[in-house]
């Protein structure tokens, strides 16, 4: 059999200032020469070794969250990935790795649209299998094209290549006939925030898998769905793919979201302020560090990671032994690369982006280390690279990470790959809302999630949507779908 492989993915957020255009983009033409696109090589060619089929790849494109993408990037994306296709039919089955939040202009559900498209490409009889980020809004233009949809079930995102390995298994036996997928989807109407690092997500995890042993039941998603993304069908939803069977399917959706429901004081995110954790780090003695997540500056959603109030909060407090990553700022890491390692001066670090950047913070530093290609670890092992970066430090010992390619914390190689030592720190202030977390828990005494302002704020009550149905927990505390289960109400 022929497998083609193909993917245009990011999360948009649509708060963001800056949109998505055509340069922000990593495009693999096919030769898997992009970091992005060899982890799908990699996979696809071990499976199809290991299985005797053929794998085929196709377009692969990638770009880091910020604002909606600009219409005629996605369409010249996706009209590359339709006519890469085009030239490989006849193929047998179709993967598509994607995000599931992405929106362009005039297009709210990109993959909806993409997959859409794909369909009316190869036509009903061959199979179409589609990876989503578990940060996705689920829509029902995606469930109506693709025979089967597969999200991660870890967050951070740890498992994107099991759940590929699954997602080519059920493609396959659905191209060979052997199954016949049908989906039943479960709208939470509930927008939230779930760390499967813990309790008692870890558990709900497991409970997943353990219902895909049972027969008849194919694949089981929870689609956490994406608070920045305000699009019409957002929200977390549960799905259950089963054989055929769409009674078992709605019935464990149902049994699932309302478990999410009746967990949601206990997932609720309930952050410190920035005060409270100043207070945390001034009295912590410790000898491992706290780490404080700056999550609303995460440019994993799509934030500028820019953002200076925890900086100015550390600088006004007078604490020290505090390192800080990633700023990017462009402008200050230009002036440091030309001052040179060792040079003293004043330096405006942030709050450049917008105004939930926060104001600049003018601080007098050192410049301890310039690094032009440095990177770090990112999602699932592969180097991230992070561009020319500097290393800054003041006298009262705060030490700061700038990076030029904008990205979240997610290896701790951010700081130790320019030579700041983490183990002598009294705090770690990374800006990233959970995937930080594999590398840097085990070093911290505490990990603390703090609430500054800035573009992910975690007051999903009050988040200002315009197109999203507004009758959601915790916006409303009884959303009407607990009376009517019609979602002729949205
Ligand atoms: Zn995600």
């Amino acid at each position: 059999m022929k497998i083609h492989i193909a993917g245009i993915a990011t999360e948009t957020n649509t708060f963001a200032m800056a949109p998505t255009g055509l340069a922000a983009w990593e495009v693999d033409h096919g030769d898997g020469r992009s970091a992005e696109a060899q982890r799908w090589h990699e996979a696809g060619r071990r499976l199809a070794a290991r299985d005797g089929h053929e794998a085929h790849f196709g377009l692969l494109a990638a770009a880091q969250p910020a604002g909606i993408t600009v219409q005629s990037a996605y369409e010249t994306l996706r009209d590359e990935l339709l006519q890469r296709l085009q030239a490989a039919m006849p193929v047998n089955a179709v993967l598509l790795v994607l995000h599931g939040a992405m929106v362009a202009e005039h297009y709210p559900d990109c993959e909806g649209d993409l997959i859409e498209r794909v369909r009316a490409l190869v036509g009903p009889g061959v199979s179409i299998g589609v990876e989503l980020d578990l940060h996705c809004h689920f829509t029902e233009r995606m469930r109506r094209n693709a025979d089967i949809v597969i999200a991660y079930k870890e967050y951070p995102h740890t498992d994107l290549v099991e759940r590929f390995e699954e997602l080519w298994a059920l493609a396959l036996a659905t191209a060979q006939g052997r199954v016949r997928p049908v989906t039943a989807v479960h709208d939470c109407h509930m927008v939230g925030f779930w760390h499967t690092t813990r309790e008692p997500m870890k558990s709900f995890v497991a409970r997943m898998k353990a219902l895909e042993a049972r027969p008849g039941v194919l694949s089981v998603s929870f689609g956490h769905g994406f608070p920045w993304g305000d699009v019409p069908e957002a929200g977390a939803k549960v799905w259950v793919v089963t054989d055929s069977d769409q009674a078992l399917g709605s019935r464990l959706a149902q049994e699932l979201g309302q478990e999410i429901w009746d967990m949601r004081e206990l997932t609720a995110a309930r952050p410190s302020t920035v005060d409270q954790a100043m207070d945390r780090l001034a009295a912590h003695a410790g000898d491992r560090p706290l780490v404080l997540a700056d999550s609303a500056d995460n440019a994993g959603g799509g934030a500028g990671s820019d953002s200076t109030f925890i900086l100015q909060a550390l600088v006004q407090r007078g604490i020290g032994q505090v390192a800080l990553a990633p700023f990017w700022d462009l402008g200050a890491i230009q002036v440091c690369a030309e001052a040179g390692v060792g040079a003293r001066l004043d330096l405006r670090v942030g709050g450049k982006l917008g105004p939930l950047s926060g104001d600049p913070v003018d601080l007098r530093v050192t410049v301890r280390a310039i690094l032009e290609s440095h990177w770090q670890s990112g999602l699932g092992g592969h180097p991230a690279p992070c561009g020319r970066s500097v290393w800054v430090s003041t006298d009262e010992g705060l030490d700061i990470v700038l990076i030029s390619r904008r990205q979240q914390a997610i290896g701790t190689e951010l700081f130790t790959g320019l030579g700041i030592d983490l183990t002598t720190r009294r705090g770690i202030v990374v800006k990233s809302s959970q995937h930080f977390h594999a590398a840097y828990a085990p070093l911290a005494s505490e990990v603390l999630y703090v609430q500054s302002p800035g573009l992910l704020n975690t007051d999903f009550a009050n988040i200002p949507y315009r197109h999203r149905c507004l009758d959601y927990w915790p916006r409303v505390a009884s959303p009407r779908h607990h009376a009517d289960e019609s979602r002729a109400a949205c």
